[in-house]
Formats: C-alpha cells, sequence, structure tokens
C-alpha cells in the first residue's frame, strides 16, 4: 500500500481551494507575493518566535501558543537543528497553519510534529495549508506556464521532473512537496506535460 503518497491528497477540493484562498490573503495583505518567501521574518513580523533546537530524533517541530497574558502574548515554532532549509521552511509553514488552523478562540494551545505525520485530519489539513502558502496557485500557475511556454518557443522539450526542479528552485521546497503541489494542482496536466 503507498499510504505515504496518499495521504497528502485526502483533502477534498474544496477544502483545499478555500486554504489556497486564505493562504494567499493572509500573503496580499502582508504584501509578501514572491515566491521564496522568507516565512520566518514573515511570522516574526507576526510575533512568532522561531527557534532551531535539538529536538528529540522523532520530533521535526513544535507550535507554543499562550495569550493569556495579553500584553506579552507568546507564540514559539521550535524546529528541530540541523534540516536543510527547504525541509525547514515547510515544517515553519505547517506549524503556522497549525496556529492559523486550529487554535481557533484558545488561548493556549501546544502542537507537536513528528518525522512520521499521523494521518488524521489535523496533519493532512496542516500540510495542505503549508502547501498553499509556500506554493500558491496565483503564483505557481503563471510561473509554470512561462516557464513551459518559454521552452516551447525554443523547442524544448518540458518534462514533470523539469517542472519540479523548476517548482523546488523557484520556490524553494523539496522534491516531494513540489511534486505533491503539481499534482494536486494538475499542473502537468493543465500544461500538457507528460506525468
Ligand atoms: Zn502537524
Amino acid at each position: 500500500m503507498k499510504k505515504q503518497e496518499n495521504e497528502s491528497f485526502s483533502i477534498d477540493e474544496k477544502k483545499l481551494e478555500l486554504y489556497n484562498e486564505m493562504a494567499w490573503q493572509e500573503r496580499v495583505s502582508k504584501k509578501q507575493m514572491e515566491p521564496d518567501i522568507d516565512i520566518s521574518s514573515y511570522l516574526v513580523n507576526q510575533g512568532f518566535e522561531i527557534i532551531r533546537a535539538d529536538l528529540p530524533d522523532s520530533i521535526t517541530g513544535i507550535l507554543l501558543v499562550d495569550e493569556t497574558n495579553e500584553e506579552k502574548p507568546l507564540k514559539v515554532i521550535a524546529i528541530k537543528k540541523g534540516k536543510e532549509k527547504p525541509q525547514s521552511r515547510f515544517i515553519v509553514a505547517h506549524e503556522y497553519a497549525h496556529a492559523f488552523l486550529h487554535k481557533k478562540g484558545t488561548l493556549q494551545f501546544a502542537h507537536r510534529d513528528y518525522e512520521n505525520l499521523a494521518n488524521n485530519q489535523q496533519e493532512q489539513e496542516a500540510e495542505a495549508f503549508a502547501r498553499c502558502f509556500l506554493m500558491p496557485k496565483e503564483l505557481i500557475i503563471p510561473l509554470c506556464t512561462k516557464f513551459k511556454e518559454d521552452r516551447d518557443l525554443v523547442n524544448k522539450k518540458t518534462s514533470k521532473e523539469d517542472l519540479i526542479e523548476f517548482v523546488r528552485n523557484n520556490f524553494d521546497v523539496t522534491v516531494k512537496k513540489a511534486n505533491q503541489r503539481i499534482r494536486e494542482l494538475k499542473i502537468c496536466e493543465e500544461l500538457h506535460v507528460p506525468c
């Protein structure tokens, strides 16, 4: 069973559309429309503290929010030290997604993520929101379209791997996340790239 692969696709299209909309609104309202957004600075500007920590082996990231003291709210995202930049960026986006989607009205909220993400709704939602935030439809589709068109002009064939590489470089994400996003947005089908 390819459980791992299917995990991120069990989010339904409507929800994905909604998350994309919410994530894009966030970015537009803060004027952060560049593909390789500096997510740490973005969140620091919103009062988060981002820490790189020596977390236990199985743990990738932790979110801790405590707003009981209104004057001194605590919003911390801890990510495991030693991860490559594209991975760290995604973990930060994933923790932010929990704060954005799941904290709701509570003043205190904590969440912990493991290397092997639990296959439950909250985790899939956080993953989907993180993909939408780091690779908004409004950026990835026009950029991929232009990439393909420029290659067409010089009679260069475009493969799915070329698209993944392009997205990985431009959005500073891992191959795996680039691939997931391309698939969920059906970019290959859209651009007539063989998948
Ligand atoms: Zn999570």
